[in-house]
């Protein structure tokens, strides 16, 4: 499986404000970088914060980008996930649509009342892990349901999970020129933080896109 992270963030390291409102952070032509990374991969992957907080729809923006897809085999959009321990993903949100496939990884805690009103929506659910979702346990559902690449578009708690549990290849990063601050406002890895062996990332590349550059990493030494 390969695991790509790609998100952008503000010049000191947040998502979102303190509102956890979807703010713009980069701008044309880092969204059409974006939808040639969702082009290349099999299920675009989000936390159920991001869900909750911007109904995302994570399909392509470009038809022709739907078409060359089509033209090699593959359905138009990624499947969509989102990992979601309880089943709060709303079955009438934007990613719950029938534009693609989508897979709500749940945990054996969700209520039996949300799973059913998500399979009532169309949804595919994976259980994975007992309270919270065990994203290896999950990624490797998806591989045996035929997803082989991943591009895990946040937030900041899911990336830190991704990171802590060593399931990410590489690490994509837009950096706007704007500042968000708040101690409050979600940054590129939240969850608990590490205090020692911290995951060392090799830069391979430094682009200037719109009024931001982009930091390419691949994980690891
Ligand atoms: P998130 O990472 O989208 O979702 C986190 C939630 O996922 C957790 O609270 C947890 O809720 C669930 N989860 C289940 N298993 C998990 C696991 N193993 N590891 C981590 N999470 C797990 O939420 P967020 O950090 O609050 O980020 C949302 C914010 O980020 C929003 O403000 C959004 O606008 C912003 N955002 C920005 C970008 C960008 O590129 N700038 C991209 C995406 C999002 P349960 O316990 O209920 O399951």
């Amino acid at each position: 499986m390969d695991i790509v992270v790609n998100v952008a963030m503000s010049a000191d390291g947040k998502l979102s404000s303190r509102r956890r409102e979807q703010i713009k952070i980069s701008g044309p032509e880092d969204f059409d970088r974006v939808d040639r990374i969702r082009r290349e991969v099999d299920a675009v992957v989000v936390g159920i914060g991001t869900v909750l907080a911007d109904d995302p729809h994570l399909t392509l923006d470009d038809p022709e980008r739907q078409q060359q897809r089509r033209e090699n085999g593959r359905p138009p959009n990624p499947a969509r996930v989102v990992v979601d321990s309880r089943g709060r993903t709303p079955p009438d949100g934007r990613i719950c649509d029938d534009a693609a496939p989508t897979y709500v990884v749940v945990s054996s805690a969700a209520p039996d009342e949300r799973r059913e009103a998500l399979a009532e929506a169309g949804v595919e659910l994976i259980v994975a892990g007992e309270e919270r979702v065990d994203l290896p346990t999950a990624f490797d559902a998806l591989e045996a349901a035929g997803i082989n690449s991943l591009l895990v578009e946040g937030g900041g708690e899911l990336i830190f999970s991704v990171i802590e549990d060593g399931v990410i290849d590489r690490l994509t990063v837009f950096v706007g020129s704007l500042v968000i601050g708040g101690r409050d406002a979600p940054t590129l890895a939240d969850g608990e933080g590490f205090v020692e062996d911290f995951p060392a990332l090799s830069l391979t590349a430094v682009d200037r896109v719109d009024d931001g550059v982009v930091l390419s990493y691949v994980v690891g030494e």
